[in-house]
């Protein structure tokens, strides 16, 4: 293992789980034509996300095994992820 493996951001696996399950909710957006994910301020949508979370937790889902039962930093995530993405994706941006 490198000095750069060993430094490497943490968690950029479990932020991957919460993207997509803010995705699975309608909390963030994927653009079908660019793929590109926007994040168009549904706050209404986080309790669904949430659902899910307790949902998979209950179920142990292997999708968050990454976690190791941790779900309150899934929780926190569903929120932290949504910074890193704009309210348009690149293309509608650009029209
Ligand atoms: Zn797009």
């Amino acid at each position: 293992m490198g000095i750069f493996e060993y430094f490497r951001p943490p968690g950029a696996a479990r932020d991957k789980v919460a993207i997509e399950i803010d995705l699975a909710a309608g909390v963030l957006e994927q653009c079908l034509v660019c793929r590109g994910i926007s994040d168009q301020q549904r706050d209404e949508r986080l309790p669904a996300a949430e659902l899910l979370v307790h949902q998979r937790f209950d179920h142990a889902d292997p999708s968050i095994a990454v976690f190791a039962g941790d779900r309150e930093d899934l929780l926190r995530r569903l929120r932290s992820v949504r910074d890193r993405f704009d309210y348009r994706c690149a293309c509608h941006s650009a029209g």
